[in-house]
């Protein structure tokens, strides 16, 4: 009898981990998964195609689904912090003009443009760096024609010829 409960008892000590999987970033599909540890600030590994976050032992309150989606909200954000900023400058060197400045914010669409401000949503680094770009122009092109004129497309073409392509995908992602 001893022997039984001992054996319950040792299954039960096993940390669970949490996946799930696919998650996209940059437009490679990665597993993510959540392990807790004895830490003080969250740690992050990649390796192969899974990105690892250790998590310090007080969230394990919070349950699965909940602390997913929140890890990987942080996990878009960072990123998108890097890489949106990336994107502006690439932009920014190629039409040679800029906005006053740009916000990163959630929101329904991928991107916007707002006077003179551009707005990106973080959830755009799910996507390839060649849509990134993409929808950074689209605004770009948007602080010299707010609307979707011959002249608003005209200057979107100079600087990409396949606008039709990303106009089109992009109508389908924002779904
Ligand atoms: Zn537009």
């Amino acid at each position: 009898m001893n022997i039984v409960k001992r054996r319950t008892n040792i299954k039960l000590v096993v940390n669970s981990s949490i996946e799930r999987h696919p998650v996209p970033v940059l437009g490679v599909d990665y597993r993510v998964k959540i392990v807790y540890k004895n830490i003080k600030i969250t740690e992050l590994d990649v390796e192969e195609k899974t990105i690892k976050i250790s998590l310090p032992n007080k969230y394990k309150k919070m349950s699965n689904t909940a602390i997913l989606d929140l890890a990987i909200e942080k996990m878009y954000e960072q990123i998108a912090n890097v890489e949106i900023e990336r994107a502006m400058e690439k932009t920014r060197i190629m039409v040679g003009f800029a906005p006053e400045e740009f916000e990163i914010k959630d929101m329904k669409v991928l991107g916007k443009c707002e006077d003179n401000k551009i707005i990106i949503n973080p959830k755009i680094v799910k996507y390839g760096r060649r849509i990134i770009d993409y929808v950074v122009l689209h605004q770009y092109c948007h602080l010299k024609y707010k609307t979707h004129c011959k002249a608003f497309y005209d200057l979107l073409k100079k600087y990409e010829p396949d606008y039709k392509y990303y106009d089109e995908l992009l109508n389908r992602l924002e779904k």
